[in-house]
């Protein structure tokens, strides 16, 4: 069955509404999206598709297919696209092809800062983790 242009903006804006929330459907919808978007520099982890119910899986297979299909980016066939990739863009950063091999610094979880010091009366200050350098992950030693 041929996939249309209103099937196709449908199915990225489920995955949309998936990968603006923390969760591991979330993470495989996002996958999808920025792959299609640019797949350069984001890819998808095709086990990462087991995570999906039915619905969001169906919508990720369509996003696949409109991508090759209709010759669309995934932001140009829903309103707001470039704002709306901005955004899961910055939430899903640590899925880069560049970082992916990274893991989440132990010492600030993935923040970037830590307490100038926690005996301190003032712990609220926060300064660069040294051990990350304020990335908030590293290379695995
Ligand atoms: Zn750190």
């Amino acid at each position: 069955m041929e996939i249309t242009m209103k099937a196709y903006g449908e199915a990225v804006q489920l995955l949309l509404n998936a990968a603006n929330t923390g969760t591991s459907g979330g993470r495989a919808s996002a996958q999808v999206l920025l792959c299609a978007y640019n797949g350069e520099e984001w890819q998808l982890d095709v086990t990462d598709l087991g995570i999906l119910d039915h619905r969001h899986y169906d919508a990720a297979i369509t996003v696949i297919r409109g991508r090759k299909e209709l010759w669309h980016e995934p932001q140009e066939v829903v309103e707001n696209g470039g704002r709306r990739f901005d955004e899961i863009l910055k939430r899903w950063g640590h899925l880069r092809v560049s970082e992916r091999g990274k893991r989440t610094c132990f010492n600030c979880y993935g923040s970037g800062k830590v307490p100038v010091a926690l005996n301190k009366d003032n712990c609220d200050e926060m300064v660069t983790c040294q051990r990350c350098d304020g990335k908030g992950r590293y290379w695995q030693e």
